[in-house]
């Protein structure tokens, strides 16, 4: 529905209904440059059904007066509408009293930060990237270390236990205990939750300009957020001890008791001296046997401030390095040690 707006008498300020062309308190004509306003301190009258028009008012380009769009002529000099300068909206007038453009301008600049936040995190990820990636150096090697090691195992008797007895145990003793534990529902508990909601709050009354005098209602609903408590169900579980049999038994095995250990800062590593054999054939309490071997082999180098660094290599790469050669390695940015 189209309701009236109003324009203001330039000469005596009266605040005019737009169906008069003329001040109602001084009688000067409405102004070419006509802006039509609702007014809040005046009552919302609705246009009668056959007066209403949603064009706008075309601008006559003789005398520059507002003309009706159901006008060919021009009310006060009778130009063509067909010379028209334009309508009421394409004057180069601003509105005088528009509230909403700040509001705009916020809500970019919102955005506008949003961006730039993006754009620092992005550059920071990227930033870590780089600083993580390793960065290949060359040093030169001065002097090799390498470390070896013999296991010696001992025959023994010891106390096991598990969920099934080994082939060649001995069984001691067996139990019924815990093995594990399964969820089982127990029962429902009931909360209240504090939900928020929008729901409508009636309606928000809008006015557009028509620019001829009348301006169309435009309701729309308004929101508003209320809080409700909401049961929420949750489901509560229990622990329930599943129980096996466990089984105590002795068994036979080779344990580890110690190590021989050998190592230097040359190129010539060698094996601890040790007449162990390798392995016992019908094996008795107390027997010993050379068990795991482990090595470590490194080369000594001079990295590019001068500093010393041990790299590890494998051993038959390192057989093949000289003193002097130049070895490239893996190691970060921000640091000197090989990686
Ligand atoms: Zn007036
Ligand atoms: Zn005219």
């Amino acid at each position: 529905m189209n309701v009236w707006g109003y324009w203001k008498c330039p000469y005596c300020g009266e605040v005019v209904r737009a169906d008069h062309k003329d001040c109602t308190k001084c009688g000067a004509s409405i102004p070419n440059d006509v802006k039509f306003f609702m007014d809040t301190d005046k009552p919302v009258e609705y246009v009668d059904e056959a007066q209403e028009s949603d064009e706008a008012n075309w601008l006559c380009s003789f005398c520059r007066s507002q003309n009706p769009a159901e006008k060919d002529h021009c009310e006060n000099c009778g130009a063509k509408r067909s010379d028209a300068l334009g309508d009421y909206f394409s004057k180069p007038e601003k509105p005088t009293n528009e509230p909403e453009a700040p509001a705009k301008k916020k809500l970019s600049s919102k955005a506008r930060k949003r961006l730039i936040l993006l754009g620092a995190v992005i550059l920071a990820i990227l930033f870590f990237v780089w600083l993580f990636k390793p960065v290949t150096r060359t040093g030169e090697i001065t002097g090799f270390e390498w470390e070896r090691s013999i296991g010696v195992e001992e025959y023994q008797r010891v106390k096991e236990s598990g969920w099934s007895v080994p082939g060649g145990a001995e069984l001691v003793s067996s139990n019924r205990e815990i093995r594990s534990y399964r969820q089982v529902l127990d029962h429902y508990e009931y909360k209240t939750k504090r939900v928020a909601k929008r729901v409508q709050d009636g309606y928000k009354v809008e006015y557009k300009d028509l620019g001829n005098g009348q301006f169309k209602e435009v309701k729309k609903p308004k929101y508003k957020t209320v809080y409700e408590n909401e049961r929420v169900k949750t489901p509560v579980y229990r622990q329930e001890p599943i129980y096996d049999t466990k089984y105590y038994y002795n068994i036979d095995k080779w344990k580890q008791i110690k190590t021989l250990d050998t190592s230097g800062s040359d190129h010539e590593p060698k094996w601890a001296e040790t007449d162990l054999p390798t392995s016992v054939s019908a094996p008795k309490y107390g027997d010993k046997r050379q068990g795991a071997k482990t090595e470590k082999y490194y080369a000594v180098i001079k990295d590019h401030n001068g500093s010393t660094q041990k790299i590890e290599y494998g051993f038959a790469e390192w057989e093949n390095l000289k003193t002097g050669d130049k070895v490239e390695y893996k190691t970060l940015r921000f640091s000197d040690d090989p990686l």
